[in-house]
């Protein structure tokens, strides 16, 4: 874990947020590569989620809600009543429950841990702010707590703008924040963290929604596996009773075997229809479907999948982080990696390597994210692209300017083959289908 942290940071992945002030607990901000890195699984799960699918739509709602939204939620209850978290598995629960807090301790002893636990307090776990420009005059409100709430407020504005039927899921992507006392594990518990997730609306109907459950779940774990996560480091974990919230009708994890024990990198969760029914109840407004073919009103249930994109680039970075000898390779997944390709100049001092190869790179990156590499000899070059997880780097030689063609190296078996320059775009294009 502390090569990671420290690659991360050299290499411009992840630095702690606001550093030079000190930093700010629970925060962190991503460099150039890990911007890059979390656009690229951004991108990859709205594929898979949206544009390859026709019965899933995309929102992006506002992280300013207002405060209705989280009572009818449930999220505000917690601040009346005072709370324990255990410090193993982060787990709140009410201090007066000790009927509960004696099992959740059984659970851990069961597997060789001792359970402790934080002091009682009431906790808000939403992050409070004020809206206002007047002193005196602010209004309380809350940064999101979750994205989901951002999607079941606009169910009926979705179904009354398009002309989705039942079943059809909402897809969002977006920061959400809480108030963690015990941030940490680097990016894993943090403050602020971006989440990505899918409401999907179905018939409440036992049978049908078990199935729907069952697709979203198993789709999930193979979207993990089909960027590169080893199988052997991903499980299921179904939640236990005191785990599972009184309205879910299922719910299980997607687990990540993490250097710090096995984690949870995403819910697969069956709402049923509490979301809707609670926004109903606290907004007054019908929030029902009404099937036009069978003439049947109801309030749909829920299938949720909610994914962090920060616990994702984390898994995928550890995942992918590989020793050999003393060449360290992060073999990410090509679709997810930074840059596609780097373009090197066999010699930084010919002038005529150096335009070639300059032209390359530019063309390149009008398709892909390209480095451009001159310092050093090639070999240190190839360490640092393999390092970052360079998938393809691409040397100009003096041949180059004869025969038109290049180096091209593979990362991952360190192979190299000659290409034609102008067959250099449909060769990366093809790799990264
Ligand atoms: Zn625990």
């Amino acid at each position: 874990m502390e090569k990671i942290v420290s690659l991360c940071k050299r290499r411009g992945f992840v630095y702690p947020g606001s550093e030079i002030y000190g930093g700010l607990k629970g925060t962190w901000d991503y460099g150039p590569l890990g911007a890059e890195l979390k656009f690229n699984i951004k991108q990859e799960w709205w594929k898979s989620m949206v544009r390859n699918r026709e019965d899933v739509v995309g929102i992006s709602a506002s992280i300013l809600m207002n405060p209705k939204v989280w009572e009818a939620s449930g999220h505000t209850a917690g601040f009346t009543d005072p709370l324990v978290e255990c410090k193993i598995c982060h787990q709140r629960f009410r201090a007066d429950q000790d009927d509960v807090i004696k099992e959740h301790e059984k659970f851990h002893e069961k597997n060789k841990e001792k359970a402790s636990w934080t002091e009682s307090k009431k906790f808000n776990l939403l992050v409070e702010v004020k809206i206002g420009v007047v002193e005196g005059e602010k209004d309380s409100a809350y940064l999101r707590g979750e994205i989901t709430q951002g999607v079941h407020v606009n169910f009926k504005n979705i179904l009354n703008s398009s002309r989705l039927k039942i079943p059809f899921g909402v897809a969002q992507i977006g920061k959400a924040f809480r108030n963690e006392i015990t941030p940490g594990n680097f990016t894993y518990r943090s403050i602020e963290f971006e989440q990505m997730e899918l409401q999907y609306y179905v018939k409440p109907d036992e049978k049908e929604s078990m199935r729907q459950y069952e697709f979203w779940k198993n789709l999930r774990f193979a979207w993990y596996k089909s960027l590169g996560i080893k199988p052997k480091n991903l499980r299921f974990r179904e939640h236990t009773k005191d785990e599972l919230a009184h309205y879910a009708r299922a719910a299980w994890d997607i687990e990540y075997n993490a250097p710090f024990g096995w984690k949870e990198c995403e819910g697969l969760h069956h709402r049923g229809d509490w979301d809707l029914s609670r926004h109903q109840e606290f907004s007054g407004q019908d929030m029902s479907y009404f099937n036009e073919e069978t003439k049947e009103r109801y309030i749909p249930w829920v299938i949720e999948t909610s994914g962090g994109v920060d616990r994702a680039a984390l898994f995928f970075l550890i995942d992918a982080y590989t020793q050999e000898g003393d060449r360290i390779v992060l073999k990410l997944n090509p679709k997810i990696a930074p840059f596609k390709v780097a373009v090197f100049p066999l010699l930084a001092n010919k002038p005529q390597l150096v335009e070639l190869a300059h032209k390359i790179y530019i063309d390149l990156k009008k398709d892909f994210n390209v480095a451009w590499d001159e310092r050093g000899n090639i070999g240190k070059r190839y360490y640092s692209q393999d390092e970052i997880g360079t998938p393809w780097c691409v040397t100009v030689d003096f041949d180059s300017l004869e025969k038109g063609d290049v180096t091209v190296r593979n990362r991952d078996t360190m192979k190299q083959e000659r290409i034609k320059i102008d067959e250099l775009k449909n060769y990366f294009e093809d790799k990264l289908k």
